[in-house]
């Protein structure tokens, strides 16, 4: 930061920005002032300070999560099928047993992502009370984290969230789109995110689709600056302005896990009516080439590469049948 605060581009609101910084001055020269101003804050640098990290640490410290009878969620779980697919797709295992971290979806199908009424703000700080030691998270993907929750209490807290708007059971499925503000509400947008986003999740919610797909991220920016982290999508989708008109950029094979990637760009971008269609195709492709149910999107897409969903993707006979 203290070499981009000299070098970077803060008299120019489009400039501002660290790739930009890079991008024109190079790669080797920044690194180079990076390593200064490292060599000059090193010097100075005396240790941790213990005081410090120890009042860090309090402030940090885990709350206490009591072992609990899990006996409400069993019975929940043989008698309820929503809250069967809430708990298998919003909740992951707590590193303490009989605990919970539950994932607050924000993308109901049809709705902006990431969007929440100051409502649903008010009951999720309640149910964070109630149920997760007085706290939640935003998180990256555009949801709320409610880090622990007790299973005992997931059959009263889903349907809390289901009576708020909030049950919807699509974590990490395609319905699950980070997309920027885009076109509706940024000033530097070149194209409509969140409509794409919109049409995708209600388009393959009617295919019924949704659960076959499985695990898939899709993310959408509405112009090169990136918000919406379409780069590093499974499919990264990037609405672009060719002449005044929108247009769409694919990239397949982002990773934002630990396996890292940046989406590998397939081609021609498509209009704003032929990108739902666009993205289908690629779907179809992934269903009719994976090896098993369990082999999700990205790993059929490292096992075989960009080709086949390329050839699907810009397969003109399904375009003029679509
Ligand atoms: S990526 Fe989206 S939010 Fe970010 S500057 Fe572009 S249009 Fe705006």
């Amino acid at each position: 930061m203290a070499a981009y605060n000299l070098a970077g581009r803060r008299d120019n609101k489009y400039k501002a920005r660290l790739k930009i910084t890079v991008f024109e001055g190079g790669l080797e020269a920044f690194r180079d002032a990076v390593e200064a101003e490292f060599a000059r804050t090193r010097a100075a640098f005396s240790g941790v300070d213990q005081a410090l990290l120890a009042e860090i640490e309090a402030a940090f410290a885990p709350p206490a999560l009591p072992l609990r009878d899990a006996g409400a969620y069993h019975a929940a779980w043989a008698a309820d099928a929503d809250f069967r697919a809430f708990a298998t797709q919003n909740v992951v295992a707590h590193k303490v047993p009989g605990y919970g971290i539950v994932t607050v979806s924000l993308k109901a199908h049809g709705a902006t992502p990431g969007d929440a009424t100051a409502a649903q703000m008010r009951k999720l700080a309640d149910l964070a009370d109630a149920y997760s030691a007085g706290e939640l998270r935003i998180s990256h993907e555009q949801n709320v984290i409610l880090p622990h929750v007790a299973l005992a209490d997931l059959p009263a807290l889903h349907r809390a969230l289901a009576a708020a708007g909030l049950g919807t059971a699509n974590a990490g499925l395609i319905s699950d789109i980070i997309a920027c503000p885009g076109m509706d509400y940024c000033a530097l947008a070149t194209a409509r995110s969140i409509p794409v986003a919109q049409e995708l999740a209600t388009h393959f919610k009617a295919l019924g689709l949704e659960q076959e797909i499985g695990q898939i991220k899709i993310k959408i920016s509405g112009c090169i600056n990136a918000c919406g982290h379409h780069h590093v999508g499974h499919i990264g989708i990037l609405g672009l302005d060719r002449a005044g008109v929108e247009n769409y950029q694919i990239t397949l094979g982002g990773d934002a896990t630990e396996r890292a990637a940046i989406g590998e760009k397939t081609g021609p971008g498509f209009a704003y009516d032929e990108i739902v269609p666009a993205i289908e195709r690629i779907l179809r492709a992934y269903l009719a080439l994976r090896q098993a149910p369990e082999e999700t999107f990205i790993e059929t897409f490292r096992r075989l590469g960009a080709a086949p969903f390329k050839a699907a993707l810009y397969d003109e006979g399904a375009r003029d049948a679509a």
